[in-house]
């Protein structure tokens, strides 16, 4: 989560009296850099993705898997590894991923820590670059990341990349080592305090959001009612008799509703991990471009890597972490939230901090007002400060509406001086905003470019698809540059998707909203102005004038198939042939295409319905298992041989192993058909699944 900066982390009230002084100076900081980089061009098309890992502590003989707390033990391992920096040979047992580690350029990869002291994220060495053999780089990489991590953990302990882990809260022991509930900083009924990575920023981050609302964050899933599921529900895990906290009485207060698995702290939604990608712009209005027209497929993505469908020992009747997440760290207030009067310049906003995104900031002629979130919510001096120091109306709506929030970890240290040279302000509301695109600017000193953060997808159980997925958006934004798509619905369609992504099976049962012609239309080429004028060095080709007709013309409900694989009737051509035709459009050696070719292979079996979802695979593991009640109870034991099947295919995985022989539940459906050979045609044959090592 970025840098960590040291010093004295105050509490909420004196927080909110910093606050107004915080936004002032992170303005003054992203003013610096706006007018340094504005003009930046040609930076390189670099990108790069990170992988959320839970470490837990697992062996055959103990029915209860527990989340190992050794955050900090195991980064420091790694830290210390001076062999480990000299990259190949050091880490044991590395075989097929040495070569790539040893012949490419790159470093070995980078770990972070993350908001669950259970976690672990890590990225590659250096971005990955334009070329388009990296993309063959990612899996090996991945695979070499989950090596490096395993190596530097005790022989029980295993990275293993679950959204969630499926018992967090559940009564009796899940941490290892054990600490009791309800501690100061979380005052959670469910978690101790010592779920979160101990350093201040942490902690604090959670006591300052449960502070700033009043009350502890509530995350309620609706379960998923099966045939022995009592009706109504009651969540039996909810204590109505304890008198810790004053936030106790939240569930005396109806915070837990019948019918939903109710959690009350930050980890159950900052516990989740998640697959993301940042790719850099050759200059601001290109990243202000792909910012727009990756956003509509953010809910898409969501629903096409589901993977989440437990909590707190309980099926879940929803398939994925986001709103979980969303509400984890809902800071806002009865009054902002509509459930109070308005007072004290106090305003009303309608998501939390965490949310699908609600501006478009492309300078792209094709984005017409009525895309735009007419219940927007900005900041009007902020964004009159913005526009006096030169930035354009549209993306200062953007920042002005990101800083309608309030800082919620602040350093008294960072308090004395401002430093135009840094960013720090500026990235403390930034990086507290949690959309599911993060528009990133160049840092202070310049030295890289505008990007983009693509932040919805879920985490897959192999790297074999977080590959897949990674490398499937990477085609998607060169195919959106290179043909100039054009993907754009009203951002209020992109939110209700982003709910209706939530839906059990929402990949085969959901409809979402999508333009039906992505391709530019372009009757003149004479334009040679912008919607925005004011962006210096623009190379951006000319556009149309502004569309007119209906906005409700421009777009349809359609499947994620739809989508993905193309309509039927060919209305949509489907963004899988859209990236084949940027393939064919460019030129791709024959093994380099057909390993491509498994990737999309994968993705449009899950879109197709052909191959499960990882939330539909886990579902029918724990339906088909001999202790499940149909109750919708996932017990340490089912839990157990779950996460066993989970360590199984990851073992077999990065030892290069075909996955045959495995006997674990609906693997096929998971998985089947993959990494078989490679015809002559650079099309993927679909022999047996799981060989990851032996294509020709
Ligand atoms: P955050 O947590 O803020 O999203 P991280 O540093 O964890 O940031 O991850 C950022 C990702 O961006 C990594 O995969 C990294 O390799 C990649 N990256 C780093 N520099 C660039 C760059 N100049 N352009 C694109 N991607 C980059
Ligand atoms: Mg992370
Ligand atoms: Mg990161
Ligand atoms: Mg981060
Ligand atoms: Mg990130
Ligand atoms: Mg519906």
């Amino acid at each position: 989560m970025g840098l960590l900066a040291l010093g004295t982390a105050l509490d909420w009230p004196d927080v909110k009296k910093r606050a107004p002084q915080v936004r002032e100076w992170g303005i003054k900081q992203l003013l610096e850099i706006w007018n340094k980089a504005k003009g930046k061009e040609r930076d390189a098309l670099l990108w790069g993705d990170e992988v959320e890992y839970l470490v837990v502590t697992y062996s055959e003989d103990d029915k209860r898997v527990l989340l190992s707390l050794r955050q900090a033990e195991i980064l420091e391992a790694l830290a210390e590894d001076k062999e480990l920096k000299k990259k190949g040979g050091c880490v044991p047992d590395l075989q097929h991923v040495e070569q790539v580690a040893a012949d490419k350029s790159n470093p070995i990869p980078v770990f972070h820590p993350e908001f669950g002291r259970f976690m672990l994220e890590a990225t590659p060495g250096k971005p990955w670059g334009i070329g388009l053999k990296e993309l063959l780089e990612v899996e090996p990489d991945m695979k070499l990341r989950r090596k490096i991590a395993k190596a530097h953990m005790l022989p029980t302990e295993y990275p293993i990349t679950l959204t969630t882990f499926p018992r967090i809260g559940a009564p009796g022991q899940f941490t290892d080592p054990y600490y009791p509930a309800s501690g100061p900083r979380l005052r959670s009924q469910f978690v101790p305090d010592e779920i979160a990575n101990p350093h201040i920023r942490f902690p604090t981050l959670a006591a300052n959001i449960r502070s700033r609302r009043g009350r502890k964050v509530e995350v309620n899933v609706p379960v998923f009612h099966d045939k022995d599921t009592p009706n109504p529900w009651k969540d039996p895990t909810v204590n109505y008799d304890l008198h810790n906290w004053p936030e106790d009485d939240d569930v005396r207060n109806g915070a837990a509703p019948d019918n939903f698995i109710h959690m009350d702290a930050m980890a159950f939604g900052m516990g989740s991990c998640c697959l993301q990608i940042t790719f850099q712009a050759k200059n601001i209005v290109e990243g202000r471009q792909l910012y727009d027209q990756l956003s509509p497929l953010g809910p898409i993505m969501l629903a096409l890597t589901a993977a989440t469908p437990i909590y707190k020992g309980f099926l879940a009747n929803t398939d994925v972490r986001w709103n979980q997440i969303s509400r984890a760290v809902d800071c806002r207030t009865p009054e902002e939230l509509g459930e109070k009067p308005l007072t004290d310049g106090a305003r009303r906003i309608p998501k939390s901090r965490y949310a699908s995104n609600s501006t478009y900031i492309s300078t792209d002629s094709r984005l017409r007002k009525e895309y735009l979130d007419p219940d927007l919510v900005f900041d009007a001096d902020i964004k009159q400060q913005l526009l006096n120091g030169g930035m354009d109306d549209r993306l200062a709506t953007h920042f002005a509406h990101l800083f309608i929030r309030d800082p919620i970890v602040v350093f008294e240290e960072d308090l004395q001086e401002l430093d135009l040279n840094k960013t720090d302000h500026f990235e403390n509301i930034q990086s507290t905003n949690w959309q599911h695109m993060r528009f990133k600017p160049p840092p202070a000193d310049n030295s890289i470019g505008w990007r983009v953060e693509f932040r919805p997808m879920e985490i897959q159980i192999t790297d074999f698809e977080n590959a897949a997925f990674t490398v499937f958006m990477v085609l998607v934004t060169r195919a959106i540059l290179s043909f100039d798509l054009n993907f754009y619905v009203p951002i209020k369609r992109v939110d209700e998707n982003m709910e209706r992504a939530h839906a059990v099976d929402a990949v085969l049962k959901e409809k979402f909203y999508f333009r039906r012609n992505p391709f530019p239309s372009r009757p003149s080429r004479a334009n040679t102005v912008m919607g925005d004028e004011s962006h210096p060095g623009s190379a951006y080709p000319s556009r149309p004038a502004t569309p007119s007709g209906p906005v409700e013309d421009e777009y349809d409900e359609m499947t994620v198939n739809d989508i993905i694989n193309g309509t039927d009737n060919g209305d949509f051509p489907g963004l899988i042939p859209i990236v084949e035709s940027y393939l064919d459009s460019i030129n791709v050696d024959v093994s380099t295409r057909c390993q491509l070719a498994t990737y999309l292979d994968l993705i449009g079996k899950r879109a197709r319905g052909d191959l499960d979802t990882t939330a539909r695979w886990i579902r029918n593991f724990v339906d088909t298992h001999p202790r499940y009640k149909h109750d919708s109870v996932v017990d340490d034991e089912v839990n157990h041989d779950l996460i066993g099947a989970v360590i199984a295919i990851g073992e077999r995985e990065s030892a290069g192993q075909n996955f045959a022989g495995l006997n674990i539940h609906g693997l096929s459906r998971l998985l089947n058909g993959f990494r078989g050979g490679c015809g002559g045609d650079g099309k993927a044959s679909n022999g047996t699944y799981g060989h990851t090592n032996g294509n020709t």
